[in-house]
C-alpha cells in the first residue's frame, strides 16, 4: 500500500471503525475520523498512535449537511481524499418482535446504516474522482442470514450490499465500491473506556467458526486495507464476507 493517503472513516472511534483507523495510521496514512459519541472520539485519539495524521470530526452519518461539511474540513485539513469506510451503524441487530417494531425504530436503523452510506457516497465522489478512489461500505452477514428479531438491521444492511453493486456501476471506472460483510466480530475492548465490556467466548462460540475462533477489529482493518489499496483495483461491486467461515457452517440442535 502506497504511504500518506488520506482515508474518511465513520463511526471510527470504537469497535470495528477503530481497528480500522489504528492499521491506516500504522501504515503511514492519514485518517480523518468521524462519529456521533465525542466522548469516543476523545478517548480514540488518545488511544491512537500518530496524533498528527489523525483528524476527530463529530458528525452524524444519517445527517446530509454533517457529512458534507465534515467531508469537505477532511479535503480542507489534508488536501485531498483518497478512501471512505462507512462503518458507522447501530451495531446493534436485535429490535423486539416485528409486531411490536415503531416506525421510528425501523426509519432509525435505515437512515443511520443504510441512508448513511448513501450520504458518504454523494457527497464523497466528488473528492475521490480525482484520485481514482475507493469505497468501502460495512454491511454484515445478516444480510445473508438472520436470527430472530432483526428485520430492520437485516433489511439494512441487505440494503448496503444492493447499493453496493449499484454505486460500482454508476461511479466506475473512477471510484471501485466493495462491502465487507463481518460476521460475530468481538469489539468489547475497543469502546471508550465507560463502555468496555470483558471478552470472554464458551467453546461452543468458538467452534461454530471453522477457523477456531470469534473475528476482531484487526481481521475486518486487514480486508479494508486491501479493499481501500491499488492492490485491488481489479475488484469491485463485491460484498466480501469475513465471518470466520459461520456463515458455511451447517449446525443442527442435538
Ligand atoms: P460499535 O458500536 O463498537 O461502533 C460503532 C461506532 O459507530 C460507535 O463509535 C458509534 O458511536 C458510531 N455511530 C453510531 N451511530 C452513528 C451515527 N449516526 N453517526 C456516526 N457514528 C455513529 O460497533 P461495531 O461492532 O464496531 O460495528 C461497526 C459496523 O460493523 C456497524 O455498521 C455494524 O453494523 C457492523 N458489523 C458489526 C459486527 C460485529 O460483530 N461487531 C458484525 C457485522 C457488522
Amino acid at each position: 500500500m502506497s504511504p500518506s493517503r488520506v482515508y474518511y472513516i465513520t463511526g471510527g472511534a470504537q469497535g470495528i471503525g477503530l481497528g480500522i483507523a489504528q492499521a491506516l495510521l500504522a501504515d503511514g496514512h492519514r485518517v480523518a475520523m468521524t462519529d456521533i459519541d465525542e466522548e469516543a472520539l476523545s478517548a480514540a485519539a488518545e488511544r491512537l498512535p500518530h496524533p498528527d495524521h489523525l483528524l476527530t470530526l463529530p458528525s452524524d452519518v444519517s445527517d446530509e449537511t454533517q457529512v458534507a461539511n465534515s467531508l469537505a474540513k477532511t479535503v480542507d485539513h489534508f488536501g485531498r481524499l483518497d478512501g471512505i469506510v462507512h462503518n458507522a451503524g447501530i451495531a446493534d441487530p436485535f429490535h423486539g418482535s416485528v409486531e411490536q417494531l415503531s416506525l421510528e425504530t425501523w426509519q432509525a436503523y435505515l437512515n443511520t446504516n443504510l441512508t448513511g452510506t448513501f450520504l458518504c457516497a454523494k457527497h464523497g465522489a466528488p473528492y475521490l474522482r480525482p484520485h481514482g478512489g475507493s469505497i468501502v461500505l460495512m454491511a454484515s452477514s445478516r444480510a445473508l442470514q438472520s436470527e430472530p428479531d432483526t428485520e430492520a438491521y437485516a433489511a439494512s444492511k441487505g440494503g448496503i450490499v444492493a447499493l453496493t453493486h449499484a454505486l460500482a456501476v454508476s461511479l466506475g471506472p473512477d471510484i471501485r465500491v466493495n462491502a465487507i460483510s463481518p460476521g460475530w466480530i468481538e469489539v468489547g475492548d475497543w469502546q471508550k473506556p465507560n463502555r468496555q465490556q470483558p471478552v470472554e467466548h464458551r467453546d461452543i462460540d468458538r467452534e461454530q467458526h471453522p477457523v477456531g475462533r470469534v473475528g476482531t477489529p484487526e481481521d475486518i482493518a486487514a480486508l479494508t486495507r486491501f479493499l481501500l489499496s491499488k492492490e485491488s483495483g481489479f475488484i469491485t461491486g463485491q460484498n466480501f464476507v469475513a465471518d470466520g467461515g459461520m456463515t458455511r457452517k451447517m449446525i443442527y440442535a442435538e
